[in-house]
C-alpha cells in the first residue's frame, strides 16, 4: 500500500531529476524510490536521471503530490491581434506545401525568377530559406524551405509564423497522402489556404476533378460557392502566377496584417548554419519590432549580439521590419531552425535567458525516445515478412486515414508494418491489454496519454510511442523497419593460394604450404577451400609463417606456411580463396 505523509505540501520537481535527489526531496530512503520504480518497470541507480512524468507517478504511488517547477518562459512571440488602425501593416508571410513532386519548388522557383528583377535575381547567390516579391508594390514574403518538415517546426513552437499556405496540388496526379496532410497542418494552424492547381500544361491535366476530391476535404472551391481560393497555374510555362500573387494579397488584405513596429523585435528561425568565416549564420523572419545590428537576442540556448544583418539578396542593411526575412550573423551557437527568438535588452539578460532554455532543452532530450527495434522483439512477427505489429489511435477519422495510407507504403519485401487495431480517440486501458495481447506497438497520433495509463503500459511493458507530425512518425517507424532488416553481408576476395604440401592434419586443424597466386593474405582471414571448382568447405587462417619465421602477411608470388582451423582434411593442388566479410545496416 502507499505510504501516506504528512506533509501536504506539494513537491516541486524540475523536468529532470537525479533519483537520489528525488528521495532526499521526498525525505524517502532512496532504495525505496528504486524499488518504486522497478515496480513500475524503471530500472534506475541512484545516479541516473528520470523524467518528471517518471517522478510525478513514483511520487503520487508513495503518496505524495508532485509539482513541476516553475521555469522562466519559453521565447514567445506575442500574438495579440492588432485592433484597427494600430501597428503597421507587413507583408504576408507564406509558405508552400503538398505532395512530393506536385511542384513546390518549381513554384517557388516561377514566382521567385519572375518577380526579383533580374539584376537582383543575379546578385541572390545563397539560399537564405526565404524571399521576398512585390506585386503591385506590395510585399510578400515566401519561406523558401518547400515541405511539411519547415512548417510543422514553426508551428510546434506555438507560433503562427506563416499567414497564408498556398497548397499545390498537380492536376494530373491529385489529391495524395501528403496533401491531406498538408491541408490538416493548414488548418490546425488556423493558416489560410490558397490552392495552387499545378501543372495545369501537361496531357491528362484534370483541375476539376482536384478540385471534387479537395471538396470531399471540405475545401470547397469559390466558384463552387465554397471559401477556398484555387488558382489554376503551370509553374512550368509561367502560367497564371501573378494571379495565385493577387489571390494571395487578397487574402492577406481580408487578413489585415498588421505588427506593431516599435519595442522589442521578435520572430522565428528559418535557416542556419555554421559558415566557416562569419561562425553561426541565421536567416530570421521578424515577426514584431524592428531588428536592428547592435541588438541582443535570443533564441532557444542561444544567444546573440547581431553583428550584421542581411536582407534576402546578401545586401546589408542596418535594420529588419515585420514580415522580412533578414540573415543574422552574431550568434554565440547555431541557434535551430524554426526555435523563437526575441530582442533583450542587454547582454546578461540574453545570456541568462538562454541559460535557462538550455537546462529545459537538455531536460527535454533526455524524454524524447526513438523506436529501438531491438526492445520490440513481442511486436515483430516473424513469417516470410517481418512485420512490426502496431495499434494505432488518432485524433481524427482525417488523421486515421492518412496514417493509414502512410503506412501501407512503408513495406518491401522483408519488412512491413501491419496495423492490426485502428480507432479514433485517446488511449484508454483497453488499447494497452490490446496492444500487450497482440504484441503491438501503440501509437497515438494526436492523442494524450494520462500519468496512470502510461505507469499501466509501464508495466505491462506495451511500447507506446506519440506523435503530432506524420512524417515523424513515418521517419521512426522506417527507422525501426530498417533495424529489423537483416543486414547486408559484403563478401570481398582478397586472395587465391594453392596448397603445394600438406604437412598434419587432425580434427580441426590443417599444417600445409602453397604459393599466393594473386592478392595478399594475413591470419585471421577466413577463406574456402576448393577442389576441382567445387567448394569443400570453409575455414580460417590462424597463422603464417614464410621461411619457417611467423609472419604478419605474405604477397602473390610467395610461398609460405600455414595453419587453417577447418575440418576439412586439405588436398595438394586444392585452392584457397581468402576473403573479408563485412556486414552493412540496411535502411528501407
Ligand atoms: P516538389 O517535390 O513538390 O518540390 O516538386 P518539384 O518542384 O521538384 O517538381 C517535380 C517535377 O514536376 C519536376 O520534374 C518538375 O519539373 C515538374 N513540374 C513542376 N511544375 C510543373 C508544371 O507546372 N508543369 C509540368 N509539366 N511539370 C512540372
Amino acid at each position: 500500500m502507499a505510504e501516506k505523509t504528512l506533509n501536504t505540501e506539494p513537491t516541486q520537481i524540475p523536468e529532470v531529476i537525479g533519483v537520489g535527489e528525488f528521495a532526499q526531496k521526498l525525505g524517502l530512503p532512496v532504495t525505496k524510490v528504486i524499488g518504486e520504480l522497478m515496480k513500475n518497470g524503471v530500472m534506475a541507480t541512484i545516479n541516473e536521471q528520470i523524467d518528471f512524468d517518471t517522478a510525478a507517478i513514483i511520487g503520487s504511488e508513495l503518496g505524495f503530490e508532485i509539482e513541476a517547477e516553475v521555469v522562466e518562459e519559453e521565447v514567445r512571440p506575442e500574438k495579440v491581434k492588432m485592433a484597427e488602425g494600430e501597428g503597421e501593416t507587413r507583408p504576408p508571410i507564406v509558405a508552400v506545401m503538398g505532395h512530393v513532386d506536385h511542384g513546390k519548388t518549381s513554384l517557388l522557383d516561377a514566382i521567385r525568377s519572375s518577380h526579383v528583377a533580374d539584376k537582383e535575381a543575379g546578385g541572390i547567390t545563397q539560399h537564405i530559406g526565404a524571399y521576398q516579391i512585390k506585386r503591385n508594390d506590395r510585399w510578400i514574403t515566401f519561406i523558401d524551405t518547400p515541405g511539411h518538415a519547415a512548417f510543422s517546426a514553426l508551428r510546434q513552437h506555438g507560433a503562427r509564423m506563416t499567414d497564408v499556405a498556398i497548397i499545390v496540388v498537380a492536376a494530373d496526379d491529385g489529391v495524395k497522402p501528403q496533401t491531406k496532410e498538408a491541408v490538416r497542418h493548414a488548418k490546425e494552424a488556423g493558416v489560410q489556404i490558397v490552392v495552387a492547381i499545378n501543372k495545369t500544361d501537361k496531357e491528362g491535366a484534370d483541375p476539376n476533378r482536384v478540385r471534387q476530391e479537395l471538396s470531399e476535404l471540405e475545401l470547397v472551391p469559390e466558384e463552387w460557392g465554397g471559401s477556398t481560393p484555387m488558382v489554376d497555374v503551370s509553374a512550368r510555362a509561367g502560367t497564371n502566377i501573378d494571379k495565385l500573387l493577387d489571390v494571395v494579397l487578397l487574402v492577406a488584405d481580408i487578413e489585415d496584417l498588421r505588427a506593431r513596429p516599435d519595442g522589442p523585435a521578435d520572430g522565428a528561425v528559418i535557416e542556419s548554419h555554421l559558415d566557416a568565416g562569419k561562425g553561426p549564420v541565421a536567416t530570421v523572419l521578424v515577426r514584431n519590432g524592428v531588428l536592428k545590428t547592435g541588438d541582443y537576442l535570443v533564441s532557444g540556448a542561444t544567444y546573440a549580439k547581431v553583428r550584421s544583418l542581411g536582407d534576402f539578396r546578401g545586401k546589408r542593411i542596418s535594420s529588419a521590419h515585420p514580415g522580412m526575412p533578414a540573415v543574422v550573423t552574431g550568434f554565440k551557437a547555431v541557434p535551430s531552425f524554426g526555435d523563437l527568438w526575441r530582442s533583450e535588452t542587454g547582454e546578461k539578460t540574453a545570456r541568462d535567458a538562454a541559460a535557462s532554455m538550455l537546462r529545459r532543452e537538455q531536460a527535454k532530450t533526455l524524454g524524447v525516445k526513438k523506436i529501438d527495434a531491438s526492445q520490440l522483439s513481442a511486436a515483430i512477427s516473424a513469417g516470410n515478412v517481418k512485420e512490426l505489429n502496431v495499434v494505432l489511435k488518432a485524433d481524427t477519422q482525417g488523421s486515421l486515414e492518412s496514417l493509414q495510407e502512410s503506412l501501407d507504403t512503408l513495406r518491401n519485401d522483408e519488412v512491413a508494418v501491419k496495423v492490426v487495431s485502428s480507432a479514433v480517440g485517446d488511449i484508454a486501458e483497453s488499447d494497452i491489454a490490446f496492444a500487450k495481447t497482440a504484441g503491438a506497438l501503440l501509437i497515438g497520433f494526436g492523442v494524450g496519454l494520462g500519468s496512470s495509463l502510461k505507469a499501466l503500459a509501464n508495466r505491462e511493458s506495451v511500447h507506446v510511442r506519440l506523435y503530432k507530425v506524420i512524417y515523424e512518425l513515418t521517419d521512426d517507424l522506417r527507422d525501426a523497419l530498417s533495424q529489423m532488416l537483416a543486414p547486408e553481408v559484403i563478401e570481398t576476395v582478397a586472395a587465391e593460394l594453392e596448397i603445394k604440401g600438406v604437412f598434419k592434419i587432425t580434427k580441426a586443424n590443417v599444417v600445409c604450404g602453397g604459393t599466393i597466386t594473386s592478392g595478399r593474405i594475413e591470419p585471421k582471414l577466413r577463406l574456402r577451400i576448393k577442389r576441382k571448382n567445387e567448394v569443400m568447405g570453409e575455414g580460417t587462417l590462424t597463422s603464417l609463417q614464410k621461411d619457417k619465421q611467423a609472419a604478419k602477411e605474405a604477397f602473390e608470388g610467395e610461398t609460405c606456411g600455414l595453419n587453417v582451423a577447418t575440418s576439412i582434411a586439405i588436398e595438394l593442388g586444392d585452392t584457397l580463396e581468402f576473403f573479408t566479410v563485412e556486414t552493412k545496416a540496411r535502411t528501407l
